[in-house]
Parts: structure tokens; sequence; C-alpha cells
């Protein structure tokens, strides 16, 4: 499979039909997923959409009620978390209070090496997550993107073949978060670790994954790079999940077009066969023009509201003939062809044919 030039290798992971109940609730519904080798692969989705319960059935620390899991072409569904391969971080650092540094990361080493191994093995990965020289100091004593250093470091102390990691740096301030990001992004790709992660960031899953698992009441919405899943979401929900859109109510539809208002808009995409359509269009993708110059998908639009918003400008238009709709336009004004906007005027602006999109249902 090719996907944006990004190849993938012989899957690593196969989830097949995986389902988990919780009395009459299906917090997992029939989930199908393959992860290649060395592959970084986010679960993203609101709260309750079954990431973690997904996770944790990888991990073995909980049964399916049907479905099958494979590691490297071995069905692992029943076996116990030590037979499956992978190191764990979980949201909350859960080092072990009471063990020293050195101690929580030799943990899983133990009965394997002797103590000068262990004791240069423990020195090699306070390196890899950039934390030298801590192995005396007991979790207390460490800041919480310390702390979760230590617990990655734990997580790759056996050189394991799979990284499973649950929001590990959710509890973490935005720049302590931004920086491991970061890191883990490089050291994953160093280490080529086969790497699942559990996030409800979007802008993580976009950043960090080669390819987004999109989920959503149990099920599976999407799965795609991060350009895919942002460019071509395949349902009304990852549309509105992942970043931020307008949308426009259909009036009616003509082969690949659609009236909006008095408008007749021309789409790249086919359109759904369905009744209702709304039209989705990123912010970025409007375009502004320096003057009318009649070309297809160009409306006139009165400029209502121009918020300075650092590296963009954050626009709000009122597209004429097209009663009630607004229209959010996100600015780059360094890009931008002609003199600042300014409320009350009236400018071009094309909705271009390739960025639109048409979902069924009506406009929310
Ligand atoms: P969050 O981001 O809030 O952790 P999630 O997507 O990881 O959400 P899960 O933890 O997988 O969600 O839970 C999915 C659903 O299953 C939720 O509605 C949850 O309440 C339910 N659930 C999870 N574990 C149990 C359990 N042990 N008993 C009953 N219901 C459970």
């Amino acid at each position: 499979q090719v996907a944006d030039g990004l190849t993938r290798l012989a899957d690593h992971l196969t989830v097949e039909q995986l389902t988990r109940r919780f009395g009459a609730f299906t917090a997992l519904d029939a989930v199908s997923l393959s992860i290649g080798k060395g592959e970084f692969v986010c679960l993203l989705g609101p709260s309750g959409c079954g990431k973690t319960t997904l996770l944790r059935l990888i991990a073995g620390l909980d049964q399916p009620d049907g479905g099958r899991i494979a590691l490297a072409g071995r069905d692992i569904t029943h076996a116990p978390p030590a037979e499956r391969d992978y190191g764990i971080v979980f949201q909350s650092y859960a080092l072990f209070p009471n063990l020293t540094v050195a101690e929580n990361i030799a943990y899983g080493l133990k009965p394997r090496r002797d103590r000068d191994r262990i004791a240069q093995r423990v020195r090699a990965l306070l390196d890899m997550v950039g934390l030298p020289g801590v192995e005396a100091r007991y979790p207390a004593q460490l800041s919480g993107g310390q702390q979760q250093r230590v617990a990655l470091a734990r997580a790759l102390a056996t050189s394991p073949g799979m990284l499973l990691l649950d929001e590990p740096l959710s509890a973490l301030d935005a720049r302590v978060r931004d920086r491991l990001r970061e890191e883990l992004k490089g050291l994953q790709q160093r280490l080529g670790v086969t790497t699942l992660m559990v996030t409800h960031d979007q802008e993580e899953a976009l950043n960090l994954a080669d390819r987004v698992v999109v989920m959503q009441g149990g099920r599976i919405e999407q799965v795609g790079t991060p350009a895919e899943i942002y460019r071509r979401p395949a349902s009304r929900f990852v549309a509105t999940f992942v970043g931020d859109a307008n949308w426009l109510a259909v009036g009616s539809r003509q082969g690949q077009s659609v009236m909006v208002g008095s408008h007749r808009l021309q789409l790249a995409a086919p359109l759904p066969e369905a009744p209702e359509l709304t039209l989705f269009l990123r912010p970025e993708d409007l375009v502004v023009k320096a003057q009318w110059d009649g070309a297809a998908n160009t409306v006139l639009a009165r400029v209502e509201d121009v918020r300075f918003a650092g590296a963009l400008t954050r626009v709000r238009l009122q597209p004429e003939g097209m009663p009630g709709q607004v229209l959010h336009a996100e600015l780059c004004p360094a890009m931008l062809q002609r003199p600042p906007l300014v409320p009350g005027e009236i400018v071009p602006v094309e909705l271009p044919a390739t960025r639109l999109l048409a979902f069924a249902g009506e406009a929310a």
C-alpha cells in the first residue's frame, strides 16, 4: 500500500473484527485494523469512542468478546501481556513511587541480565530520552515531563517490537508537551518501533502519525494519512472533528454543480447520492481576490469582521446572494495580493472547486 509517498512494510499488528461489550453497551464494534512494521499510528476520537478499550485489548489488559489480534502473524488474542512484546506508557506517569528512576527503568530487565549491564542499559535509555544522570532520584523529585520521559525509557527498556501509548502527553503543560512530542517522534523514527498512540488531540495526531485512525461510537470512521484525513474527510463526523470548516446549505443539485442561494458552485469531487447536501470548505481554502475576474465559483462578499491572529488573519464574510450563510476565511497576509481587508468592503471570493466537498444531510 502506498499513500503520500509512504510505503508500508509488512503488517506488524493486525486486528480483525474486534468487539468488546460492557453489559448491553458495545464499546468496540467489530473493529479491523492493520499496522505496518515501524509505523506510527494514532487512534483519534472523542471521549468514550473506544480508543483506550482497543489499546487495552491489544495490550492484553482486557479480553475481547469477539475477533482476533495477531502480532507478526502470530495469534495473540488470548496471550498474556508478557508474551506480546510491547512497552506501554499511560497518561498518569504510573512509575513506582518507592523505586528510584534506575529501578523503575530496570524493572522489566531484572531477571535477564547482570548488574553492570543493567546499569549500562539504564544509562543508555536515560540518554536516549534526554534525561541523563537522574538514576538515583525518586519519581516525586522529577517534573511531570521528566517522569513521562522515565516512563518512556521504562517502556523501551526491553527493546520491544511495539510501543503502546495512552495519551502520554496530555497531562503535561503545553510547552513541555510540544517539546516531548517532537522528541517522541524523533525517537520513534530512530528506533523504527511500531507505535500505537491514543489521543483525543487532533493536532497531536496530525503532527505525529504516519496514519490516523479516527474513531467514533466504538467504530472506525476513517483510516488515512494526516493529509488524507484533513483534506478528504470520509464523513461529516471526521470533517467536524478534525480542523475547522465552513458548512453551506445546498438548495439543489445539477450534475457536478450545486446551487447555494443564487450561486452555482462546481465541485471536482463526486457528489454523494442523497436528497440533502451540505458543502464543506476549510477556512484557509477561501481565496480573496484583488479584483473581480468572473471565474467559476467566485462570489462577492461583504467583509464583516477582521481579526489579527498572528500568522493568520481571520475574516468573517457575508456572501451576496447566499442569504443566511456566513464564510469564515483564514488568510495569510503575506500571500494576500491586495491591501488588507477592511470591514464593510465588498470583495470577490473564490470557493475553489477542488477544495469543496459535499456531504449527505442538511447543514447543522
Ligand atoms: P477517553 O478519551 O475518555 O479515555 P476512550 O475513547 O478511550 O475515551 P474508552 O475508555 O475506550 O473510551 O471507553 C469506551 C466506552 O466504554 C465508554 O463509554 C466507557 O464508559 C465504556 N467503558 C470502558 N470501560 C468500561 C468498563 N470497565 N465497564 C463499563 N463500561 C466501560
